[in-house]
């Protein structure tokens, strides 16, 4: 039995739709009942359970509150995932964590290795950072998953931002100037699964202990991504704005952004033979869920 936690969250979705349509047994919670910033409720969701695996799914990612907000987002993204981390230790369970590209400060100019010293350039990385070197100290089976720009049809995100803003305006600005890989939810869940499917059937490997980059396969700038989503979403009949580049420079925001966060997948696909998806085939199953659900799909003019 799998415990998920961050049911509300994009990847905990995620992981609960497809664990539901492949018939795997999980338990899904989320806050209140789970709340990292309250350590008994760690213990009693997991006594309660008595997993086989645990998926940590949720975290703190509102990465510019965190700027001003340091406590909570250790809470969610370090202290909470440490207590999580032992837990599974002293149960000998294993433990699949998620971490971000943000542990990098962006200047390496070539997509990163998991080798690659870490460098956050703000409060957010630096607590997901701290929760990578605690979860890894305390022994326990972890597997921790380095992931980036996570969008799907659930959930809050850029996708979904894009294209509600995009309705309202006829010129919007994006930033053109910062690479990376968008990831799609479901295709992160699949291959958490699919990691937890190779431990169950191999049982735990030395291999297995450590950080993984996951994130989809490809590279494109901010600016791109949104050109795509509405490229996608015209076919749909959603009217287009017109998407303009601008630099970061331009759009300041309180937690600076890595200009450069691509991740070398490489050892996932070594170690768990996994791949994911090419960003490009997985984004218009995802823009036709955004537009389904949100209603966005009717011409406005
Ligand atoms: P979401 O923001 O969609 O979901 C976060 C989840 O964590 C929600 O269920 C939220 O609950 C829960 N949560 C927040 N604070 C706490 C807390 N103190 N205690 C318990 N639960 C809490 O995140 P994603 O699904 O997008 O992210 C999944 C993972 O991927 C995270 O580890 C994130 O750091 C990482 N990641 C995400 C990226 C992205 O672009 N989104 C990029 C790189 C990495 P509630 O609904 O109550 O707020």
């Amino acid at each position: 039995m799998i415990l998920i936690t961050g049911g509300t969250g994009q990847l905990g979705h995620a992981l609960e739709e497809l664990c539901v349509a492949r018939g795997i047994e999980c338990r899904v919670v989320s806050r209140p009942a789970f709340d990292f910033a309250r350590p008994e409720s760690i213990a009693a969701c997991f006594n309660a359970a008595r997993p086989d695996l645990v998926v940590n799914a949720a975290a703190y990612t509102a990465v510019d509150q965190a700027e001003t907000d340091a406590a909570a987002a250790a809470a969610g993204n370090h202290t909470g995932p440490l207590a999580l981390a032992r837990l599974c230790a002293a149960a000998d369970i294993p433990f699949i964590h998620v971490s971000t590209d943000y542990v990098f400060d962006g200047r390496k100019g070539a997509p990163y290795a998991e080798t690659d010293p870490a460098a956050p350039a703000g409060v957010y990385g630096a607590t997901k950072r701290a929760g990578e070197v605690a979860i890894l100290a305390t022994g326990a089976k972890a597997v921790i998953l380095r992931t980036a720009w996570v969008y799907g049809a659930f959930g809050r995100n850029f996708a979904r931002t894009m294209l509600a803003v995009g309705r309202k305006m006829p010129v919007l600005r994006v930033v053109g100037d910062q690479r990376g890989t968008p990831t799609a939810a479901p295709d992160l869940a699949a291959a958490i699964l699919a990691i937890a499917a190779k431990i169950g059937e191999t049982g735990w490997r030395p291999e297995y202990h450590g950080i993984f980059h996951a994130t989809g396969s490809g590279e494109t700038t901010w600016h791109c991504f949104a050109s795509a989503i509405f490229a996608e979403a015209a076919r749909h009949g959603y009217k287009v704005p017109e998407v303009r580049a601008i630099t970061t420079a331009d759009w300041p925001t309180p937690a600076p952004r890595p200009a450069d966060s691509r991740l070398d997948c490489t050892r996932l696909r070594r170690v768990f033979g996994r791949a994911l998806p090419e960003w490009r085939d997985s984004l218009p199953g995802i823009v036709e869920g955004l537009l389904t659900l949100d209603g966005f799909s009717q011409r406005t003019d």
